[in-house]
């Protein structure tokens, strides 16, 4: 029910950790987080309190500064380690995390079993996971911008979704990119200096940054330790405002 990702140049692990602790007020039954190490993805999950997974994770923070956490309130699939997010799409080469319900996902999950996908939980979420997956397949390299095959993904695979879903994505291939994009589940960027913060409110912001973006639905959000784009379905590149966040 929560989602935090974190771009930027220190490790990613301790904001993803506090960050979720900052959403527990939500409710949930399980956690996880993933960081990108370079070459691979690193996923922990864990059923029950973020103390949990915490406690998984260890005292020393893995190096890694991206990556994304997740709150999973179980909607499609019982609170287990295997249901909880982040979800792995291919064979590797997408992680992600979702909020939200997806309406269409047995129609999906059978097109793309029937592709060869397999699937390892019970979730509506896998199925959004392996369908970045599907879209990186059928979207041509673009080497002047490699972000945009990856982006491109992401759009083709949501355009297909039926349902809600607040989304953040890491891409094996590609260690400094996330995407973020929501639909009927809020989420929000925190802009900060080198670095940039997505979660679905403000509170794991709230202290690391005074500026704030809030997405709306219908927008893709582009994030690397360089700087963050938001795209609209029809409108492609669009003007956000940037607002100030106040700490109470
Ligand atoms: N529908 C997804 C699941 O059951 C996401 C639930 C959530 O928003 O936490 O895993």
């Amino acid at each position: 029910c929560g989602i935090v990702g974190y771009v930027g140049a220190t490790d990613a692990e301790p904001f993803l950790v506090d960050g979720l602790r900052r959403l527990e007020y939500r409710g949930y039954d399980s956690s996880g987080v993933a960081i990108h190490c370079g070459e691979s993805i690193h996923v922990t999950r864990a059923v029950g309190r973020i103390q949990a997974l915490a406690d998984r994770l260890g005292p020393t923070p893995r190096s890694g500064a991206v990556g994304l956490g997740h709150t999973r309130w179980a909607t499609h699939g019982p609170p287990t380690e295997t249901n909880a997010h982040p979800h792995v799409g291919g064979d590797g080469e997408v992680v992600l995390v979702h909020n939200g319900v997806i309406e269409n996902f047995q129609e999906l999950k059978d097109q793309l079993t029937a592709k060869g996908y397999s699937f390892k939980s019970a979730t509506d979420s896998e199925v959004i996971a392996h369908l970045i997956a599907e879209g990186l397949k059928v979207t041509p390299d673009n080497l002047d911008q490699p972000n945009t095959k990856y982006v491109t993904a992401v759009q083709w695979a949501i355009a297909q979704l039926r349902g809600t879903y607040g989304l953040a994505v890491l891409f094996r291939d590609r260690p400094g990119l996330m995407v973020a994009a929501r639909f009927g589940s809020p989420l929000v960027l925190g802009v900060g200096r080198g670095e940039f913060f997505v979660a679905s409110d403000a509170s794991p912001i709230a202290g690391r940054t005074d500026r704030i973006v809030y997405l709306a639905d219908h927008q893709v959000a582009v994030l690397t330790k360089d700087g963050f784009s938001v795209l609209h379905k029809d409108q492609g590149k669009i003007r956000v405002d940037i607002q100030p966040l106040s700490v109470e």
